[in-house]
């Protein structure tokens, strides 16, 4: 495969929703290091050139805490095609009652949940890989 797919989380910084999405960001990348790598959004909002070619034209994944969808928002305007929107607050929904944590520290629940959510990042990995292979 010549590019990797972007695997993007929001910055939501002090929120548990933002921590969930950066943790499971960070693992899909690691289970699949040879598919996926990260892409820092703060660098891309800046509008740095090196970054945006980063994604420019590229499949990407996005990973955002809540509707505000800002990784997926500003990957689409730095030219990223976003293939695939996940978000931590739709996971939460499924494990309604349980604490995840705070914006700083996941809970043991919280790893567990959020480890759902990098699984789920990295089938769409594999399934983008998949697809992509046969289309060259
Ligand atoms: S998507 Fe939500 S949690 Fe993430 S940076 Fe934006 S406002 Fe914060």
């Amino acid at each position: 495969m010549s590019e990797k797919i972007k695997v993007i989380a929001c910055s939501g910084i002090g929120k548990v929703f933002g921590l969930m999405a950066r943790e499971a960001a960070l693992e899909a990348a690691e289970r699949e290091p040879e598919l996926a790598e990260n892409v820092c959004l703060a660098h891309l909002v800046t509008g740095k050139e090196a970054a945006e070619k980063k994604v420019k034209g590229c499949s990407c994944i996005t990973i955002d805490g809540c509707p505000a969808l800002c990784s997926a928002k500003s990957v689409e305007e730095a030219g990223g095609v976003v293939k695939a929107k996940f978000r931590s607050v739709d996971i939460m929904r499924k494990h309604r009652g349980k604490d995840a944590g705070t914006g700083s520290v996941l809970t043991e629940d919280g790893w567990r949940i959020t480890g759902e959510l990098a699984e789920m990042v990295t089938d769409e990995v594999r399934k983008m890989a998949e697809e992509e292979k046969e289309n060259v």
